[in-house]
């Protein structure tokens, strides 16, 4: 790690978040991802083609990257959707950006200034470099930041989103954190799973998603009591769970499966866990 990345990360535990991301090189992402040159890593949702099961070899095995991809990039687009309707004047903040494939998305949808921030200087460097082969390196730019405390102007931003990366940090610190950097009015939204209160307590497929990623679930009520403490009102919460129970179905068949499947589909169906998008607006 370099003295740079040091700095950024400020404890033990981001340390290691920052190790697990910068020796990461599973197919699940980066075959996903050669598709069509957007890196994700985040899960998808939607129903998927029974037909790409039916071929044989190497066929029937690009044939499902292709789908879960596809799958994956349209969790994206609903996250986007959700941003409102930014114009090419503005700023975006990707928080927690992993190789960027969101960012991507984002200034093709809105045409703006897009900065995605990792905690992984690996990450970085690859986002950078995907930015520069898709000939967007002048408006979205990757960068080795904590989103706890990213170093940019207050006020600067007209929407921040975290997709799938606030189960790696304190939620009232992260929020406190972006209520400084949106503007008044400015939009945020968040695609995470988050642990059912209902239920009560991480149940043990929870636990098993933690212990694998090295991250620390929520409560879904942990996330209305940050956004309210720190000037965020809910204006559309989704419940995403039915619709990205297919995308698990899918990647347990699928050659790029890596284990975790099972605790998540165990967690989705006895209802300890839910995958929700949350938009806020700051006030
Ligand atoms: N949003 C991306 C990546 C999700 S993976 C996507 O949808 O594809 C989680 C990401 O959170 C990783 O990039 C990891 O480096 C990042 N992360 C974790 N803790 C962080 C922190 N404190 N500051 C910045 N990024 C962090």
């Amino acid at each position: 790690m370099t003295s740079v990345a040091r700095s950024v990360t400020r404890t033990d535990y981001q340390r290691s978040v920052a190790d697990y991301w910068n020796a990461e090189k599973d197919p699940v992402n980066l075959r996903l991802g050669d598709v069509d040159g957007l890196y994700h890593h985040h899960y998808g949702i939607g129903d998927y083609d029974p037909a790409v099961l039916d071929g044989r070899g190497k066929r029937r095995d690009d044939a499902i990257i292709a789908e879960m991809h596809r799958l994956e990039t349209a969790q994206a687009d609903v996250l986007l959707h959700h941003l409102g309707d930014p114009s090419p004047a503005d700023r975006l903040l990707d928080a927690g950006c992993g190789r960027g494939g969101t960012s991507v998305m984002a200034h093709r949808r809105f045409a703006c200034q897009v900065d995605g921030i990792s905690i992984s200087e690996q990450q970085v460097e690859f986002a950078n470099e995907q930015a520069r082969k898709h000939g967007i390196d002048g408006a979205v730019r990757f960068h080795l930041r904590n989103m706890l405390d990213t170093g940019f102007e207050s006020g600067d931003f007209a929407g921040i989103w975290n997709n799938e990366s606030t189960m790696y940090v304190d939620l009232h610190d992260l929020f406190a954190e972006h209520a400084r950097q949106l503007r008044p009015g400015g939009r945020y939204v968040t695609i995470t799973g988050c642990y059912n209160d209902l239920t009560g307590g991480r149940s043990r497929a929870v636990s098993q998603i933690d212990q694998h990623y090295i991250c620390n679930i929520h409560a879904r009520s942990d996330y209305f009591k940050a956004l309210a403490d720190n000037g965020f009102v809910p204006i559309t919460v989704v419940d995403l769970t039915a619709e990205t129970i297919p995308y698990w179905e899918l990647r347990e068949k699928s050659p790029v499966a890596t284990g975790i499947e099972k605790p998540f589909l165990t967690a989705y169906r006895e209802g300890s866990f839910h995958y929700l998008l949350i938009a806020a607006d700051r006030v």
